[in-house]
């Protein structure tokens, strides 16, 4: 699959790092929520960092059928050589609830969002395509290109518990109109 779409952002993610003192090299851990072109720009930076991966998503990513979860491997060379964890679940990634990746399966095999604590900013939950837009979040409304719906909607419910038990923000990466507010 060829995407005409390209994604343009002011600063490049390497312009960003230098700006706080960081190169991309200094990263251990690459967690991405799935594999669509949309979500995995600029994997190549980061060849030494270890991927943090639901298994079925690793299987989507590089397995024979790729193409059917939306994948295209030629968008993502490097990554196959990246030491990888392949998770089952929910994975506590520095040990002390900080950084937490939730399995959040449904918009494809093994997709994944993250929780953060942060100091300044509280707790939140950056979506992925948990969700794309707050409608369909509220209205738990699952695109039909979505892996499987059920799944879908059952990740939506199980967020939206983790998120009020959590005192949460969500922060859904797609919607425009909740980026342009922050
Ligand atoms: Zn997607």
């Amino acid at each position: 699959m060829r995407h005409p779409l390209k994604v343009r952002v002011p600063k490049t993610l390497a312009q960003q790092f230098k700006a706080i003192g960081y190169e991309p090299k200094d990263v251990t851990y690459l967690g991405l929520s799935h594999m669509h072109f949309d979500h995995i720009g600029n994997v190549g930076l980061f060849p030494a960092s270890t991927l943090l991966m639901q298994d079925e998503e690793y299987e989507a990513a590089f397995g024979p059928d790729s193409a059917k979860y939306g994948n295209d491997p030629a968008s993502y060379p490097t990554l196959k050589a990246n030491p990888v964890t392949r998770l089952s679940g929910d994975h506590d990634v520095f040990g002390d609830g900080s950084v937490v990746i939730k399995r959040t399966a449904g918009h494809t095999p093994g997709h994944q969002s993250l929780f953060l604590k942060l100091p300044k900013t509280g707790n939140i939950l950056l979506s992925g395509d948990l969700a794309h837009f707050s409608k369909n979040w509220k209205h738990r409304r699952v695109p039909s290109f979505n892996f499987d719906k059920e799944m879908s909607v059952k990740a939506m419910d199980d967020m939206a518990k983790f998120i009020k038990d959590n005192k949460a923000t969500l922060w859904i990466q797609h919607d425009l109109e909740q980026n342009a507010k922050m």
